[in-house]
């Protein structure tokens, strides 16, 4: 036995872990046995699927898988190196031109994931005399690269413009970097950017926005909230993932071509990495196409979103600041959120209990999330279970 046994230097995990599980806040991983769907099947039993952020049912459509296919065969199974090695592939400059826009912007760089883009990109913008924003519930990518940059970071209130405001009137800093989610990935609202823009403007801010949950959802076009609320332009750096709503796996981060280029030289996360492989980038390709030629995706998954945001506040859970698939049924303890997951998975339904740190202490919850692919009837099939399932877990 190596370092775990009784005396190891690793002696400290049993323990540690033990701790985890008394505070309900062990996590373990679960084999699917099935592709990623509106149905799954998980431990032997078929469950419908309600916490993927495959929100179009790209991730299984048989042109994204064709095209997944057909790039690894063209262009290789593995970039073979980063980018700037010998890793820059032809699919890496078509996506790229794509990304850009989509997002309304001049240029477009492939990052590695969205934790990538965020882990890098926010300490390539500023320095040790510098000051970065950012919303206190923004992703944990987020809260990582502040860590990782030598600006200082300040954390303001969730949406609280006038914090921020008197934050950015404050500051000393050089330069500032204000940092916040399109749509909060654990609560589904979305940042008041059309306000964030107009305090960056005044305070010569920059202004980076995460279009995680927003990228192939919202704007005409499914280019994100910048899209729909006419502020791409206003808005110096947009990150989107590949790996929700367009069903692959990688991320983007658009803006000017000046912004790329130091990026290139400058983002750690993106110089330092093997570049995204030909199959994600072509599945992501044909992802952009087939949210053109299918509307429809996104016109389905916002009636299913519409009849459960309904059927959640008829239970009682104020639902009004949703604007993406993202349902948060906040439950308060991590155990009953826990207890309230198995007993709907007990009934037939997949949804996950969101803990510590995931979310804030206290605010546990069941977040449900909704794709193109399901059908009405498993919308209000669990909002029946729920209802069955809150009597059995009272707070
Ligand atoms: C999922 C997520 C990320 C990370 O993106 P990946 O591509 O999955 O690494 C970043 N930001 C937000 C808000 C997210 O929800």
């Amino acid at each position: 036995m190596s370092g775990a046994g009784a005396g190891g230097a690793l002696g400290w995990l049993p323990g540690a872990l033990a701790g985890l599980e008394e505070k309900g806040l062990r996590r373990e991983l679960e084999p699917l046995g099935s592709m990623q769907g509106p149905v799954v099947e998980l431990g032997g039993q078929r469950l419908v699927n309600l916490c993927s952020n495959d929100y179009l049912g790209l991730a299984a459509h048989p042109r994204v898988l064709a095209a997944a296919a057909e790039a690894a065969r063209a262009e290789g199974a593995g970039a073979g190196a980063s980018r700037l090695v010998c890793g820059d592939l032809p699919v890496h400059r078509r996506l790229e031109e794509r990304l850009a826009r989509l997002k309304g912007k001049e240029a477009a760089l492939l990052f590695s994931s969205g934790y990538h883009a965020n882990a890098g990109v926010p300490a390539a913008l500023t320095g040790k005399d510098d000051a970065i924003f950012s919303d206190v519930l923004n992703h944990a990518s987020i809260v990582d690269g502040c860590r990782v940059s030598f600006a200082r970071t300040v954390r303001y209130r969730h949406r609280d413009l006038d914090e921020l405001s008197d934050l950015l009137a404050a500051s000393r800093a050089r330069r500032k970097l204000v940092v916040t989610d399109a749509v909060f990935s654990m609560d589904g609202d979305a940042a008041p950017l059309a306000g964030l823009v107009e305090l960056c403007e005044r305070h010569g801010a920059m202004l980076y926005v995460d279009e995680a949950h927003a990228t192939g959802l919202l704007g005409a076009r499914g280019g994100g909230l910048c899209e729909e609320l006419g502020l791409s332009d206003r808005v110096d750096v947009v990150m989107g993932t590949l790996g929700k709503a367009l069903g692959s796996f990688g991320a983007v981060v658009a803006g000017s071509r000046l912004l790329c280029d130091w990026l290139v030289s400058r983002a750690r996360t993106f110089v330092f990495t093997t570049a995204l492989p030909p199959a994600a980038c072509g599945a992501a390709l044909a992802a952009l196409d087939v949210l053109e030629d299918e509307p429809e995706r996104r016109a389905r998954v916002a009636a299913l979103g519409a009849r459960m945001k309904a059927g959640l506040e008829r239970l009682g859970f104020p639902m009004g600041e949703v604007v993406a698939p993202i349902f948060p049924v906040v439950l308060g303890d991590e155990r009953r959120a826990l207890r309230a997951s198995s007993l709907l998975r007990e009934r037939g339904y997949l949804v996950r209990a969101i803990r510590p740190p995931t979310v804030p202490a206290g605010t546990s919850r069941l977040r449900i999330t909704l794709s193109a692919a399901h059908a009405p009837e498993q919308v209000d099939g669990v909002l029946a279970a729920l209802r069955e399932v809150l009597e059995l877990v009272p707070g």
